[in-house]
């Protein structure tokens, strides 16, 4: 199928990916909506995408080339042990981690760059609501004009407005803990000497109610240390985590602040808990942790793709590889289709289970690793391998499923 106009609501990471999709589909006009204005660089900090999804993706054309990305090897698993071991706590398991992780800023512009010319992307442009019946989708926009096109895809985001019409019964679900964030520049590292950092690892650091995962990424002005740490949010009933707003960098309360100082003390191995303390207040922000899955993922002339198709807890590592293979599997379904129902149902039938599947194995993780850890101080490398089995329970890895069995 050839010809056609689509709009993209959002011009994020899933949506760039999606632009371009149509566009080298053979769409006649492609339009991305984003309701931000400038650049899109700050919103996010570190993350990490599987080697074998990586290989994939770059083959498709999905995952562009020349974008910064670091290579990790390995993930150690520490806890603190004040009896044997020293500041940098006891390593207890070692595993593979073929990942390279990426600076999300570096990433959304590597994807920028790499749209089309043909994709007219415009900033500033809120949409309030989507219709997509019969032979139409329209979207209505914040200045009160309505714009018709053949498709609409919804890559705004886990608060789409575009879910609202193809699934209006999936809402977020709060997991009941949050995660505290936060990165900095890497060379900080050297004012604390000798200690157990490793540039191709992976620091999971252990403690009863968490666990907080430490690695460097690429960075505009040099590699920077990124770290996410989950935990229960202080229960004083003061906070309000009814929906999945963050505490911005610079405006995390005084309350959440001493909460991370004072589960560092009490919980952290000294060396990773000096770590955490080289980031600056305005570089840390607290996100409550929420999931979402969707029974469908089109309706009428509309579609799904990242974050507004379904919202997977952290722990997987999977979401850009997720919205990268949403927009491989658009591409592709397009690029077989006679017709939009065909292109729709299509793209149903190869995204809808895989993003369920995702959200239950992330459930599992962060039940595994932040709701009902095991006692971390006494486990060694065998009951950690035989846990690790557990909890992805048949899954091959975590980082998402290979998109070519
Ligand atoms: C703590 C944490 C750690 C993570 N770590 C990883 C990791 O290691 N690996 C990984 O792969 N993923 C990770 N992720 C997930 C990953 O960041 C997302 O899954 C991925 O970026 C896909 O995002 P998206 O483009 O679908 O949505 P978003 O990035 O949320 O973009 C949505 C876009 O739509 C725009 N928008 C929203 N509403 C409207 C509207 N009404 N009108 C116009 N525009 C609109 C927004 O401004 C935004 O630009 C992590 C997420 C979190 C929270």
């Amino acid at each position: 199928m050839r010809g056609g106009t689509v709009a993209v609501v959002g011009g994020s990471i899933a949506g760039c990916a999606l632009a371009s999709a149509a566009a080298r589909a053979g769409a006649d006009e492609v339009v991305v909506l984003e309701r931000t204005h400038g650049r899109l660089a700050d919103r996010g900090l570190g993350l990490c995408i599987h080697d074998g999804r990586a290989a994939e993706l770059a083959a498709t054309g999905a995952l562009p080339t020349g974008i910064a990305a670091h290579r990790l090897t390995r993930r150690s698993w520490v806890v603190r042990d004040d009896t044997a071991a020293g500041p940098a706590g006891r390593v207890f398991w070692e595993q593979p981690f073929l990942f390279h992780s990426y600076h999300w800023g570096l990433l959304w512009r590597g994807l920028r760059a790499a749209t089309p010319a043909s994709v007219v992307y415009r900033q500033g442009a809120a949409v309030t609501g989507v219709a997509g019946a019969g032979e139409r989708a329209e979207v209505r926009l914040a200045q009160g004009t309505t714009e018709a096109f053949d498709l609409v895809v919804g890559a705004d985001g886990y608060r789409s407005v575009v879910r609202e019409a193809v699934c209006p019964e999936s809402r977020p679900a709060y997991a009941g803990y949050v995660c505290w964030r936060g990165n900095f520049d890497a060379r900080r590292l050297e004012s604390l000497g000798d200690g157990g950092w490793s540039p191709e690892s992976v620091t999971t650091v252990c403690f009863a109610g968490g666990s907080c995962v430490v690695y460097r990424i690429p960075g505009p002005d040099g590699p920077r240390v990124n770290w996410v740490l989950y935990a229960m949010p202080p229960q004083t009933g003061r906070l309000p985590f009814n929906d999945p707003t963050s505490f911005p960098p610079g405006q995390v309360t005084e309350e959440l602040t001493a909460h991370l100082g004072a589960l560092l003390d009490r919980e952290f191995p000294p060396y990773w808990a000096q770590v955490i303390a080289l980031t600056d207040p305005a570089d840390t922000f607290v996100q409550p942790i929420y999931d979402l899955e969707t029974a469908r993922t089109t309706a009428g002339r509309l579609l799904l793709a990242g974050d507004a198709a379904t919202v997977v807890r952290p722990h997987n590592t999977s979401g850009a590889a997720k919205a990268l293979q949403d927009a491989t599997a658009f591409e592709d379904a397009w690029r077989r289709a006679g017709t939009w129902d065909e292109l729709l149902h299509a793209y149903q039938a190869a995204r809808g289970a895989a993003g369920r599947e995702l959200v239950a194995l992330a459930r599992r993780l962060g039940r595994g690793q932040v709701e009902q850890p095991p006692v971390w101080a006494t486990m060694d490398r065998r009951e950690a391998e035989s846990w690790w089995q557990g909890q992805l329970g048949g899954a091959a890895d975590i980082g998402g499923q290979a998109m070519t069995p």
